[in-house]
C-alpha cells in the first residue's frame, strides 16, 4: 500500500502539483504577455498607416514629376518659367507654390510680388534654391520619381564642377555632394506606453530615427531628376518635390506642397482601420508638435503625447507620426483580470480533480487491499473453523467406536459434544453458503407469517443446553402475547443462532446471555429482538465494521477466537430483506447489545394470533 502510495505520489501528484505552481506564476505574467499580443498587433498597423502615408507621399512626387513632364512637353521650359507658379496651381491642386530654378542659380518663378504666398515662398527659399545657403533639411535619397537620375550633362557638370572644384570627376562630386553635415537625432514628440523594440533598444525609443542634415539646394539635387525635401521654416513644415526633364536638365521645377490639402489626402488611409478593431483603438495623426491633424474617430480626446503605440513616418513628413490610442484602456487589464481568473479556477478545478482523483484511487486500493486480506484471512479462519470440529468429531467418534469409553455418562457427553460440533459445522456451512447466494444475488426467502415469539423460544430452548453445558447464565425474557412478522423462518432463526453464537463466543469471564423480545410502536409498530452479554463489547470505531463482510474486530491472533467475519453481515443482510436491522449498541456495564428490529405484519392481528 506504501508502495502504491508512493508511485501515486511521485508519478501524478508531484509533478501535477509542480506542473500547477509553474501555472500559476505563468498567471502574473498574463497581463504583460496580453499587453505585448495587443501592442505587437497595434505596432502592426501604425506601421502599414506610416507605410501607407510614406507611399501616397512617393506617389505625389510620381504625380508632381508627371504634370511638370506634361507641361513641358506642350512648352520648352523657358517659355514655361515664369508663368510655371500659376500653371501648376491650377493642374495640380496639392500645390501651394509653384517654383522653377535655373541650375546656375536665378529663381525664375514665382515673383514675389503675384500673392502673400509666393512673398513668403520667396523670402524663405531665394538663398536657398539658388543654391547660395544651406540650410536645414530632412531629404529622402532621389530615385522615386519617374525620371532618369543620372541627368550629368555637360552643362550641370560644367556647373557642378565650377561649383565644388574642377578637378573632381563625376562619380567624386556625387559622392562628396552626399557627404551632409548631419544633426544630432533630437528627441520623439511623444512616449509610446509600449514600445515594440527589445529592452536594451527602449532607451533608443525615445529619439527620434530622422535626423536633419545641413544641405544646400544643388548639393541635394546633385545628378538626380527629381526628389523630395522637407524644411521646417519659423516651426512650420515645409515639403517641396523638385522636377528636371533629362532634355533640358540646366531649370528645375518645383512645388511647395500645401499641408492641409495634404492630410486631407492622407485622411482615408486612418479610416482604413480593420473593422474589428474600430471599436479598440484611435489612430490618429500626429504633426511635428504632436498635435492630432486627423483623426479614424472624430472627436476622440485624450494625452496626446501618451499613445499606446506610435511609429514616425520619416523624412518625408519629419517627426510626423501615426499614433495609436486605446479607446477604453481599462479594457487591456480587466481582459487580463478575467483571464487570470479563468485559467486560475482552472488550474484550480484540475488541481481540485487530480486530488480527488488521487485520493479516491487510494481509497480504493486500500479497500481492495483490505478486502485481498479479508478474504485470505476468511479462508484461513474458515479453514480452522472446519478443522477444529472435524477434529474433535473425529477424536470422540473414534473413542466410541473402539469401544474404549465404557461409562455411559461419559458416552452420552460425547456425542452431545459430537452433535454440538455437527451444529457448529453446519452453522458456518450455512453461513458461508448463504453469503454466496446474497452475493450472487440467488438468495430465496420463504416469505410466510410467523410468530417470532415462538421462534425464538424454540431457537433460544434448542441453544440453552449447549449454553449451559458451557457454563452460561442464559436468561429469555418473552412477551406472553405471539408477536407476528412477515418473514422466512429458516433465515430468521439463522440470524438469533448467529447472535447468540458471537454472544457465546466473545464472552470472557462473565458468562451471562439475555434474550429479549419486546413489542414498540414508535416511529411505527415493530419489534425488538435483543441479545445482550457481558463479553468483550466491541471496540470503539469497529461498531460499524463489524457487519462489512469478512471484517473481524477480534481476529484469531489477538483473540484466538474462531471466526469467518460473516456472521454479523448475513444477519444483516437477511434482516434488510425482512424490511428490519441489525443494530449494535454497547450495553451498559459492559459487554454487547445487539438488537435485531424487523417490522409488525401490519394485516396481522399481533394480540391474538
Ligand atoms: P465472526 O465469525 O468473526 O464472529 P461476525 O460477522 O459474526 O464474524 O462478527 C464480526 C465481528 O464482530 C467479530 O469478529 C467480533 O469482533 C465482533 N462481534 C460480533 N459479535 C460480538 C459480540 N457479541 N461481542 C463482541 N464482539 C462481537
Amino acid at each position: 500500500m506504501k508502495k502504491v502510495a508512493l508511485v501515486l505520489l511521485l508519478a501524478v501528484v508531484a509533478p501535477s502539483l509542480a506542473l500547477a505552481w509553474l501555472a500559476v506564476r505563468s498567471l502574473r505574467d498574463q497581463e504583460y504577455l496580453l499587453q505585448r499580443q495587443q501592442s505587437l498587433l497595434y505596432q502592426g498597423v501604425a506601421d502599414a498607416v506610416a507605410t501607407e502615408a510614406q507611399s501616397l507621399l512617393n506617389s505625389y512626387e510620381r504625380e508632381f514629376a508627371g504634370v511638370g513632364a506634361q507641361m513641358l512637353v506642350v512648352q520648352s521650359p523657358p517659355d514655361i518659367t515664369t508663368s510655371f507658379d500659376d500653371q501648376l496651381r491650377q493642374r495640380w491642386p496639392l500645390a501651394q507654390v509653384g517654383f522653377a530654378v535655373s541650375i546656375t542659380g536665378s529663381i525664375l518663378s514665382p515673383s514675389p510680388q503675384s500673392r502673400p504666398d509666393t512673398r513668403t515662398f520667396c523670402a524663405n527659399y531665394t538663398q536657398f534654391l539658388s543654391c547660395r545657403e544651406s540650410a536645414e533639411v530632412y531629404w529622402t535619397s532621389a530615385g522615386n520619381g519617374i525620371g532618369n537620375n543620372d541627368l550629368v550633362d555637360n552643362t550641370s557638370k560644367n556647373w557642378l564642377q565650377n561649383r565644388y572644384g574642377s578637378q573632381v570627376q563625376t562619380s567624386e562630386i556625387d559622392n562628396s555632394l552626399k557627404n551632409f553635415k548631419s544633426k544630432p537625432p533630437t528627441t520623439r514628440n511623444v512616449l509610446p506606453q509600449q514600445q515594440s523594440l527589445p529592452a536594451s533598444k527602449e532607451q533608443m525609443q525615445s529619439f527620434s530615427k530622422i535626423a536633419a542634415s545641413e544641405a544646400e539646394f544643388c548639393q541635394l539635387m546633385g545628378t538626380a531628376s527629381d526628389g523630395m525635401l522637407a524644411r521646417f521654416v519659423d516651426n512650420k513644415l515645409n515639403l517641396l518635390f523638385w522636377y528636371r526633364r533629362p532634355e533640358n536638365p540646366q531649370y528645375v521645377f518645383g512645388a511647395q506642397l500645401s499641408i492641409p490639402r495634404l492630410v486631407e489626402k492622407l485622411k482615408p488611409s486612418l479610416e482604413k482601420l480593420d473593422p474589428s478593431l474600430r471599436d479598440e483603438v484611435c489612430v490618429a495623426l500626429l504633426d511635428d508638435s504632436a498635435r492630432p491633424v486627423a483623426l479614424s474617430h472624430s472627436g476622440f480626446r485624450t494625452t496626446w503625447k501618451r499613445p499606446f503605440v506610435a511609429t514616425e513616418i520619416g523624412e518625408t513628413l519629419p517627426h510626423w507620426e501615426v499614433a495609436l490610442y486605446l479607446i477604453d484602456p481599462a479594457k487591456l487589464t480587466r481582459s487580463a483580470h478575467t483571464l487570470k481568473l479563468t485559467l486560475g479556477a482552472v488550474i484550480a478545478l484540475l488541481v481540485l480533480a487530480i486530488g480527488i482523483g488521487s485520493w479516491l484511487i487510494v481509497t480504493d486500493l486500500n479497500r481492495q487491499l483490505t478486502l485481498a486480506r479479508q478474504k485470505t484471512d476468511f479462508v484461513s479462519n474458515v479453514s480452522h473453523e472446519l478443522k477444529t470440529p472435524l477434529t474433535s468429531i473425529r477424536m470422540f467418534s473414534e473413542l466410541l467406536a473402539e469401544g474404549r469409553v465404557t461409562d455411559p455418562v461419559k458416552q452420552r457427553s460425547y456425542l452431545s459434544i459430537i452433535a454440538a460440533e455437527t451444529a457448529r459445522l453446519s452453522r458456518l456451512i450455512n453461513n458461508v453458503l448463504d453469503f454466496a447466494r446474497i452475493e450472487r444475488g440467488e438468495k430465496k426467502y420463504h416469505f410466510q407469517t410467523c410468530d417470532l415469539n415462538n421462534l425464538l423460544r424454540d431457537t433460544a430452548e434448542t441453544y440453552r443446553p449447549h449454553l449451559e453445558a458451557n457454563g452460561f447464565q442464559f436468561d429469555c425474557e418473552l412477551p406472553d402475547s405471539p408477536l407476528i412478522v412477515n418473514g422466512d423462518r429458516d433465515a430468521l432463526a439463522q440470524v438469533i443462532v448467529n447472535l447468540l453464537s458471537n454472544a457465546e463466543k466473545y464472552s470472557n469471564s462473565r458468562k451471562e446471555i439475555s434474550v429479549r423480545l419486546e413489542q414498540q410502536t414508535n416511529p411505527l409498530p415493530h419489534v425488538e429482538l435483543k441479545v445482550l452479554d457481558r463479553g468483550l463489547g466491541v471496540p470503539h470505531g469497529s461498531e460499524e465494521k463489524i457487519f462489512e463482510q469478512f471484517y473481524r474486530a477480534h481476529d484469531l491472533l489477538s483473540s484466538g477466537i474462531q471466526g469467518s467475519g460473516l456472521g454479523l453481515t448475513l444477519a444483516r443482510q437477511i434482516a434488510r430483506a425482512h424490511g428490519g436491522e441489525v443494530v449494535y449498541e454497547p450495553r451498559e456495564g459492559g459487554g454487547s447489545c445487539f438488537t435485531l428490529r424487523l417490522p409488525l405484519c401490519p394485516a396481522c392481528d399481533n394480540k391474538s394470533a
